[in-house]
Formats: structure tokens, sequence, C-alpha cells
């Protein structure tokens, strides 16, 4: 699913994402989603224009099994390298269990259509990377698009966020969430499975400075930040009020940039505040 000139989505539904970042002719893909994506994935490079010889690399936001999906098949069955912050590669390789501590409150009917949903693509059996490299914080990584990236830890010990400026995108993975697996809540929240709620809000104010025009969550659809209002509530948009403008004529081009700031990421703020 295309969510704008030179990105892409896997997969029709938003539940678990992976995304296509196309620059220059090649390909960097954001997270795995889960094992079934892999046959998706030559659909949505045909429609960017692109084939799987494109394709560079495969860039992990963390390493949690919903994210690495087809990881280990993309990197041995067509040598691309995959790459994870280093505080989460022992979990990417499953050497370590998951930080986080059962599954949090859940409400049955959206769990088990999450559930569902996994079971039909794979998500099981989710096959552990035998290799991965590592990055640091701050690191602009040598790949497509050039993502930076910016550690916010909590989710995982190892979470980070992708900004690519040339695209005015940036890829949070699930250091918040716009809608929650577990429950079905919508709007920005600390996502499910997080180790650490406290340490994932504190995270944040990391974001808060970053100028971009795409947020693109892990779990849900992409949205756009709202530009600043007099009543400074600026908020992160949520994508099922909102969704990401695309333009199929392929004429969208990034809007100029402007200081898209996040108002508030503390339970301080009613309209904007983060449920935990
Ligand atoms: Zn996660």
């Amino acid at each position: 699913m295309k969510i704008a000139l030179g990105i892409h989505r896997i997969g029709d539904r938003s539940i678990v994402n992976a995304y296509l970042l196309e620059d220059g002719g090649e390909v960097t893909i954001i997270d795995a989603g889960v094992p079934g994506y892999y046959r998706d994935i030559p659909r949505e490079l045909a429609a960017m224009g692109r084939t799987i010889a494109d394709v560079r690399a495969l860039i992990l936001t963390h390493g949690h099994t919903d994210h690495i999906g087809f990881a280990e098949r993309l990197r041995h069955d067509r040598q691309v390298p995959v790459s994870v912050h280093e505080a989460d590669a022992a979990l990417a390789r499953g050497e370590v269990p998951n930080p986080a501590k059962g599954y949090g409150r859940t409400k049955l009917g959206p769990f088990l259509g999450f559930l569902w949903f996994t079971l039909l693509r794979g998500g099981l059996r989710t096959p552990k990377l035998q290799e991965v490299a590592t990055f640091g914080d701050g690191a602009t990584l040598d790949v497509p698009g050039s993502p930076r990236v910016i550690l916010v830890p909590g989710h995982t010990p190892g979470s980070a966020a992708l900004h690519v400026p040339s695209w005015g995108a940036l890829f949070v993975g699930d250091a918040f969430a716009t809608y929650a697996v577990t429950t079905g809540a919508r709007g920005p929240q600390v996502a499910p499975f997080t180790a650490d709620a406290a340490e994932a809000v504190a995270s944040l104010a990391r974001l808060e400075e970053i100028s971009a025009d795409l947020v693109l969550p892990g779990m849900a659809r992409a949205g756009r930040r709202r530009p600043r209002r007099p009543a400074r509530r600026t908020c992160l948009s949520d994508g099922s009020r909102q969704p990401a403008r695309t333009d199929e004529s392929g004429g969208w081009e990034p809007p100029a940039r402007r200081s898209y700031r996040t108002q508030s990421w503390s339970s301080r703020s009613p309209h904007c505040g983060l449920r935990s």
C-alpha cells in the first residue's frame, strides 16, 4: 500500500507494519512484520517500480518477533543485511527472553483478532535471526534513505526511531502506538508488550524536536502531525481519523519544512497525553 511517494507499507491491513523506503532506485525495508509478509514483498516492490534485487537493507526498529517476521528468510535467501540497535541484538537472535512481562490489559475480541492475524501469517513460528549487524544511537545508516537512529528505550532496551529527513518521515516502531492490538484502544499510547512504560514515555522527549510530516508506527496506520494550533494542541493524529495523505498520481512532494512538534506526551495534557 502506498503511503507517500517512495514509501509503501507491506500488507493490506495495518495491525503490524513493515515499510519499504525507496531512494535513488534502491530500497530499504524497515521492520519485517510477520513471516507471511514475505510473499507480499515482490508485489509491493512492483508497485514502486522496483524488484527484490533493489533491496539493499532491512533495518529493525527493535527485536520483537512481530518485527522480525521475514528477516531471517530475506537475509538467508537474498543476502540482504539486517541491522538492529546493539541493545536489542540478543533479543533479535532469540538469545534472551522478551523483556516485556505478560500481555498487560487485554480485551478478548481485539486480542484474539491479533492472534488470528499473526497465526495466519506464520507469526507463531518466527525464525530467529542467525546474523544481525548492529548500530548505535545517533548513527546515520549507510542504506537507501540514510535514516538517522534515535534511541528511544522503554518498549525494549534497544528500541530505535528512524528519521529520514529527505522524505520528512519518522519511523517510530513501537516507541508508541496509535492502536493497541491487545485492547483495540486507538490514539497515541504506550505500545502493548512494553517492558518499561515509564521509560518509554520519557524517551518520547527525544522525538519532540524532530521535524517530520509523516509518522509511521509499527502498529496502526501512518499519520501526519498537525501543524501547531494557536491553542498549542499539536497532537499526533490518530490514523483512523486522519489517514496519511497519499497521491496515487505520484505527484506528491514532501511539504516545505515546518516545525511540527508534539506539544505534549505527558499525562498532564488530557487531550494529547499518552495513556499507559
Ligand atoms: Zn514491539
